[in-house]
């Protein structure tokens, strides 16, 4: 197996490009392709500062190690969701977070849910009646708007990858949600007071981004997220890649020709879109109810729990 470029040995074959790449130039493919998704969607420009979600996993550090090397000024913004047993997971993907900036004297922002809020995603969900990822991504989003509105940053970015994209893009598609396919496209601007977002990895794929973490010495934690198990996007994911080994080339199609070609017809059906925000009147944020959705979370997950009644209590000792 050799590489495409150089004919020196290749260490991944890549099907729907057809073609082998050994370590340099798989590097310089993530590199060439990151530059052109920037380029072509219009992301950001070469003086904006951009912040990066960071998990401490293949993608968003894939991802920030990229956007240094095209010569970005990219900081990156880690938050500790508290999930594992005593928030094990997330202590060591916290590790592998500080250990990448800390080797490269990048900027890491952190911010801890336990320690500032009050709450951790395991019990913070069951107390708000939410699922863990509903959970999780809520407070995700409200954390990483509020750094880079705070931090002054032009772009969120985050490592959302091919697979990634076309998995909630089929899942979407299957149940017809019009709403949330005009939120698909890999920027969305910056509106109604929050940042401006983006995705530069939507022309790779999850393979691509391991291999390129492997080749390029970088660290990240392997576990997939213990909160993970029964997300339907792993069950999309999986019956993409049955497809995409009978005819490859069809995920990147599927995501790329919808973006390019159909996306645009519906973003007027995101009922979010250009609603009429105010600011919460807890934290600030916009919001289109007096508490914004982060805030009531906060709420439900830190209210001490209530006392069991008599009846349930008796049932549990007669249990
Ligand atoms: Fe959060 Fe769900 Fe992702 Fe785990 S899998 S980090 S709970 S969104
Ligand atoms: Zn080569
Ligand atoms: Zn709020």
């Amino acid at each position: 197996m050799k590489c495409r470029v150089c004919r020196d040995p290749a260490v991944i074959k890549i099907e729907r490009h057809n073609a082998n790449f050994c370590a340099t130039h798989l590097q310089r493919l993530c590199r060439d392709q990151t530059a052109k998704a920037i380029k072509d969607y219009e992301m950001f420009g070469p003086d904006d500062r951009i912040l990066v979600a960071v998990s401490g996993g293949k993608d968003s550090l894939a991802l920030w190690d990229i956007l240094i090397e095209l010569g970005y000024e990219a900081d990156g913004l880690y938050i500790g969701l508290g999930i594992g047993a005593a928030g094990e997971y997330s202590d060591e993907s916290g590790a592998y977070a500080r250990s990448f900036a800390a080797d490269r004297g990048l900027r890491l922002l952190e911010v801890d849910l336990v320690a500032e809020y009050g709450y951790d995603i395991p019990n913070g969900s069951k107390a708000a009646k939410r699922a863990p990822c509903s959970a999780c991504g809520l407070s995700k989003r409200h954390l990483f708007d509020k750094a880079a509105v705070d931090g002054g940053y032009d772009a969120v970015a985050t490592g959302h990858n091919l697979d990634d994209e076309a998995a909630v893009l089929f899942g979407n598609v299957l149940r017809w949600q019009t709403e949330y396919l005009g939120r698909q496209h890999p920027v969305l601007p910056a509106r109604n007071g929050f940042p401006r977002k983006v995705k530069p990895l939507v022309r790779l794929g999850e393979r691509e981004m391991a291999a390129y973490c492997i080749v390029g010495g970088i660290d990240y934690i392997l576990d997939e997220c213990p909160m993970s198990a029964g997300n339907k996007h792993l069950a999309y994911k999986d019956a993409l890649n049955d497809i995409e080994v009978m005819s490859p080339g069809t995920k990147q199609a599927f995501y790329s020709r919808f973006i390019d070609h159909a996306a645009h017809r519906f973003v007027d059906e995101d009922e979010h879109g250009d609603a009429v925000l105010s600011d919460c009147i807890s934290c600030g944020a916009p919001s289109s109810n007096e508490i914004c959705a982060f805030c009531a979370l906060v709420e439900r997950a830190t209210q001490p729990v209530a006392a069991p009644t008599r009846r349930k209590r008796e049932k549990a000792e007669h249990s």
